[in-house]
């Protein structure tokens, strides 16, 4: 990956060019043979059929049976465990999974930041190699916008998280912390949202503080933009463990004992929130992401609240990760029943054995839950508008900054239907990965 910007870039700056490849599907129900698509300072200047304009005497690179989509965009993930060889096993389910993560986390305090730092940029260069221009990212602790202004576009959603008492005017360190560091990350230019992690991990006060504090982070980009539009999302996963009903609902279960082992169970009952709650909760902020929501057809009351927000909510479904730790795939038809955007995620390398977000889609399809098409869908225009960036990024339109991602099928598609199958295909490679008409992986061969 190469962030930077740099003379090799093909139409950055003041370059133009023009692509040519066999199938160009800028968007959504769209779809162009022998296409042609010129790009000019790292926007989208034309897209057609057949011969480019002859009039232009433009560099142009002939990419043969190449397949041209909008940059993947991968809605959920944690760069942070990006540098583990294989996930944490999974036997035991999130409860176990999370006891594991804990024990790895207090390792990591000792041996200092590097190697999270590192990890971070692993993450982030694995997910450009493999078609990503875009991530939403949770983010457990302080990461230098330097490392985080390279390679795709971020969403940095800061977490927060507590059981411990709440007083009223009175502010946990770790939180004010976290709330200062998404202003830093703002002030920096990253675009920044804020996540209560789970229903079983965070309290009710916290998330309403957190949506508080997203409206004035707001009201801080949009200062900072000169009254420009600023969206600050919400994004939380729930429902992720058929564990989390007892603890909800009653303070009791697996995940009560593994608090109680780990120290972290306070003396006074913490006022944990069911649910529901939590998704009115998302969908007052200026957007809501629901991650996971694995057992939520489960909770007809959350399922109707859901359905009644939709057009301020998405779900993000993480598929090999949902398998691995619920043993099922996410509920993508109940989400569709409820007219949800639904869009794609990796989760971190913590539960998945790498950032692949075409193979996520491939989870999905050879299971016969979605078609390639759907999917395509996922991980372009719903991730975009998930993530708040649906004016930069997720289609290919004159205007818009070049955000592409060139493949190479196997076999050489010849029709709309097996172009679209060729994204997600094992044996596509992926050629090259563009962000605003710059190489963030792979290269234009001439
Ligand atoms: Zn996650």
């Amino acid at each position: 990956m190469n962030g930077q910007r740099s003379p090799a870039s093909p139409c950055d700056g003041h370059r133009s060019l023009i692509l040519r490849a066999r199938w160009l599907l800028p968007e959504t129900g769209r779809a162009i043979e022998h296409a042609w698509l010129r790009c000019s300072r790292g926007r989208v200047t034309g897209i057609g059929s057949g011969r480019p304009p002859a009039a232009e005497r433009l560099r142009q690179i002939d990419l043969g049976e190449a397949v041209i989509t909008p940059g993947l965009i991968n809605a959920h993930t944690h760069l942070e465990f990006s540098a583990l060889k294989e996930p944490f096993p999974a036997i035991g389910g999130l409860v176990s999974w999370i006891e594991q993560v804990i024990a790895w986390r207090q390792q990591q305090l000792v041996r200092g930041t590097g190697g999270r730092l590192s990890a971070i940029r692993r993450g982030l260069e694995e997910s450009a190699a493999d078609g990503v221009v875009a991530v939403g990212e949770i983010a457990t602790d302080c990461v230098p916008a330097a490392i985080l202004s390279q390679g795709p576009r971020l969403r940095v959603f800061r977490e927060l998280l507590g059981l411990g008492p709440m007083q009223a005017g009175y502010l946990p360190p770790h939180i004010t912390v976290t709330l200062r560091d998404a202003q830093r990350l703002s002030r920096a230019g990253i675009a920044i949202g804020l996540s209560p992690h789970a229903p079983y991990s965070t309290q009710w006060p916290l998330g309403q503080l957190a949506l508080r504090a997203a409206r004035q982070l707001r009201q801080l980009v949009r200062s900072q933009t000169g009254g420009g539009r600023a969206i600050i999302p919400l994004a939380m996963h729930l429902a992720e463990s058929v564990d989390e009903a007892s603890l909800l609902t009653e303070q009791t279960g697996p995940f009560r004992d593994l608090f109680q082992r780990l120290g972290v169970w306070p003396k006074q009952p913490p006022e944990l929130a069911r649910t529901a709650h939590w998704v009115s909760l998302l969908a007052r902020a200026d957007r809501g992401l629901v991650i996971h929501g694995t057992h939520l057809p489960d909770d007809p009351i959350a399922m109707a609240r859901l359905r009644r927000h939709r057009h301020r909510l998405a779900v993000a479904v993480c598929p090999r990760t949902t398998l691995a730790l619920a043993g099922r795939l996410p509920p993508v038809a109940a989400f569709q029943a409820a007219g949800l955007r639904i869009c794609l995620g990796t989760d971190g390398r913590g539960s998945n054995p790498d950032l692949s977000l075409r193979a996520e889609a491939r989870c999905l399809i050879e299971a016969g839950v979605v078609s390639p098409a759907e999917a395509l869908v996922m991980v372009t225009r719903n991730a975009a508008w998930a993530l708040g960036f649906e004016h930069k990024t997720g289609r290919i339109a004159v205007g818009r900054p070049a955000d592409l991602v060139v493949l190479r099928p196997g076999e050489a598609p010849s029709t709309v239907g097996a172009a679209t199958a060729a994204v997600f295909a094992a044996d596509t490679e992926v050629v090259a990965t563009l962000r605003g008409g710059r190489p963030i992986a792979g290269r234009l061969t001439t």
